[in-house]
């Protein structure tokens, strides 16, 4: 439904933004298993933005009415920040980030980005300015190159390298025989999983969004390879507004906020020692995970 929808919203816009668009679709696809039902009000306008800065106002949502989904969220990320979401599965984490990309509309309250309301902007505008790290990057049958590449039309060279570089792969890619020539992908060479995630960062460093939604990034890594990932993230993080859903609070205890959200609720927030030293859900969830990794 996506292939079919989606394109429709499109109509009329040049093809190197169909393409786009589309591109942006294959990475949400973890994060947005449902189809956009929503197009562009009348008389929308491009989003402008200035710093990036991201506000959920008093946000509620259900997919259905009858089971309400998140209760009266407020949540601001400021401009050039990190916030990481943190909570129990199926809390809620994740219909934030839709509702970040318009997928759905909320159900009462607001969701703006540099005070401009996500229902008044074109939703090309506003899936431009928001980078997405997918869980599971796809490759397309072509080179490493054109992989990376495929984050912005007209890359050079220089740009793909330093993306590539921020990214922590450029030295496995100069590694290997063909270089940036090899053919990667289903028919040509299979990348580990944490590989194709840094793929994934360069693509997302080349399109250079101001805002970037990483949604449990790193849940399936072993500890070598998620060291290199927090790496690439925190370069992919600098002079962003990044919005972090985790399940694995190692990875975000040096959030600038942490929000904690139960059954649709923000119960928490502060920064990591603030949670600790509070003693409460955060501090639970700490130590359920110290002991899970000791196990
Ligand atoms: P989290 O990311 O915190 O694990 P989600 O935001 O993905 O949780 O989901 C929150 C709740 O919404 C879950 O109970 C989930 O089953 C439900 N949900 C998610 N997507 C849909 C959907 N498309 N239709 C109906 N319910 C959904
Ligand atoms: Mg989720």
């Amino acid at each position: 439904m996506i292939q079919i929808t989606m394109p429709l919203n499109f109509l009329g816009t040049v093809y190197r933004e169909i393409r786009q668009a589309l591109v942006d679709m294959g990475e949400m696809f973890d994060l947005l298993e449902q189809p956009s039902e929503i197009s562009d009000r009348e008389g929308a306008h491009d989003l402008q933005v200035s710093g990036g800065e991201v506000r959920l106002d008093n946000v509620s949502f259900g997919y259905d009415a009858a089971r309400p989904i998140l209760r009266g969220v407020d949540i601001t990320v400021p401009a050039g920040q990190t916030v990481a979401i943190v909570g129990p599965s199926g809390s809620g984490k994740s219909t934030i980030g839709r509702l970040l990309f318009r997928f759905y509309d909320v159900g009462g309250g607001a969701l703006t980005i540099d005070g401009q309301d996500v229902r008044d902007v074109t939703q090309e505008s506003l899936h431009r300015a928001i980078g997405v790290v997918p869980q599971d990057t796809v490759l397309f049958n072509d080179t490493i190159r054109y992989n990376i590449a495929y984050g912005r039309d007209g890359a050079t060279e220089a740009e793909i390298v330093e993306a590539a570089k921020a990214a922590q792969i450029h030295d496995f890619i100069t590694g290997l025989p063909d270089g940036y020539d090899t053919a990667v992908g289903e028919r040509g060479l299979k990348l580990s999983g944490g590989e194709k995630q840094r793929v994934g960062i360069a693509r997302t460093l080349l399109k250079n969004p101001p805002i970037l939604l990483l949604d449990e990034a790193t849940s399936a890594l072993d500890t070598e390879t998620e060291h290199d990932i927090q790496e690439a993230l925190a370069h992919a993080g600098e002079g962003r507004t990044v919005i972090t859903i985790a399940h694995r609070l190692s990875t975000i205890a040096d959030a600038d906020r942490i929000v904690v959200l139960q059954e649709g609720q923000v119960v928490e927030e502060g920064t990591h020692a603030d949670l600790l030293a509070r003693d409460g859900r955060y501090a639970q969830l700490w130590q359920m995970q110290e002991r899970e990794e000791a196990a």
